[in-house]
């Protein structure tokens, strides 16, 4: 297949980039470098079966020849993000959504959106499935992220129902690993940046909510099952194991070995407001249509995920 990937040089982007042209297809990654980094797809310039385009989907997009399959993946993903960037996250869940799904309804493509667990927003379901509507602060701080992605995944049915594409919706959860950002304020990064730095672990509040981190290698997997099927409702891809975020910082200190403290914080700005009390994904729709679950243990992906902070913090 020949494929466009939305934030091709981001965290899922870049991974899925790997694993699509492993697996013989030709890749074009398309980023406007905002939060994405071209480290992330330096080692794949010269192979002869990818193309970068440095481009904002929020404009017009073109690109020539055949496509079978448009991936969008662009977002400002990490809550400090898209606080910093309110209107670019609504413009991009938006504006980039629908240009990305015309240019899939013109060549025909199959298109497939990476939206998110927020669109449960502080879920009254638990564990949140597939059918459950949300609790979503609309006027909220996190209101720009989560009102993006419902209103994309809307765009995306009406694309489905009246112009007939053949569309997939990806509800991704929490997930970590290996060109994260260690800047990007979301709970990994910081945890495992501030144990290898031996800087205390900033838990928020009293470290009583809960959230399940999934491996990136497992979330690629369930990816490319969900674009092969033939499923066009919504599927929630994340690892079911749910834990406080106190229980989380414990374990990174335990993986990293790390001598830090762990310290109480509560944030003065709006990254804690609208904070989802719980997270945990009912994966049974994935297990049942795409026969896919988390394999990689969470103790396992943060050995992977703070060697590559390692040698990232060792080279600045
Ligand atoms: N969090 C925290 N300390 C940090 C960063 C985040 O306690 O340094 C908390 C945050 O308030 C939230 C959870 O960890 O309850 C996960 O936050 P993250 O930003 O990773 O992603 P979210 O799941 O909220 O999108």
């Amino acid at each position: 297949m020949r494929i466009l990937i939305t934030g091709g040089a981001g965290f899922i982007g870049s991974h899925l980039c790997d694993r699509l042209l492993g697996d013989g297809h030709e890749v074009i990654a398309m980023d406007n470098l905002s939060t994405g980094n071209i480290d992330n797809i330096a080692h794949l310039a010269g192979h002869e079966r990818f193309h970068f385009v440095k481009l904002d989907v929020t404009n017009y997009i073109y690109v020539e020849g055949k496509l079978d399959a448009v991936l969008h993946l662009a977002s400002l993903p990490s809550p400090v993000d898209y606080l910093n960037y309110p209107i670019q996250t609504l413009k991009v869940g938006a504006l980039g959504t629908h240009k990305t799904l015309g240019l899939a309804l013109a060549k025909k493509a199959r298109y497939l959106l990476a939206s998110t667990s927020e669109v449960y927003g502080d879920p009254q379901v638990h564990p949140q499935t597939e059918e459950y509507w949300g609790n979503v602060n609309p006027v909220g701080p996190r209101g720009v992220y989560d009102e993006s992605k419902r209103f994309a995944e809307a765009l995306v049915m009406a694309y489905h129902r009246y112009h007939g594409v053949d569309t997939r919706i990806a509800r991704i959860f929490n997930t970590y690993g290996p060109r994260m950002r260690a800047d990007d304020g979301r709970v990994v990064p910081n945890f495992i940046c501030q144990a290898l730095r031996g800087d205390p672990l900033t838990v928020y509040d009293d470290g009583s909510r809960t959230r399940s981190f999934c491996y990136i290698s497992d979330l690629v997997e369930g990816l490319i099952r969900l674009l092969l099927s033939d499923e066009t409702h919504p599927v929630n891809l994340g690892n079911p194991q749910e834990m406080t975020i106190l229980a989380f910082a414990h374990e990174v200190l335990k993986v990293t070995a790390s001598q830090s403290e762990i310290t109480f914080i509560q944030p003065t700005d709006a990254r804690t407001q609208d904070d989802p009390h719980v997270r945990c994904p009912d994966i049974t729709r994935a297990r049942q249509v795409l026969n896919w679950e988390p394999a990689v243990s969470l103790d396992e992906g943060l050995r992977r995920t703070a060697d590559f902070f390692r040698h990232r913090l060792e080279r600045t």
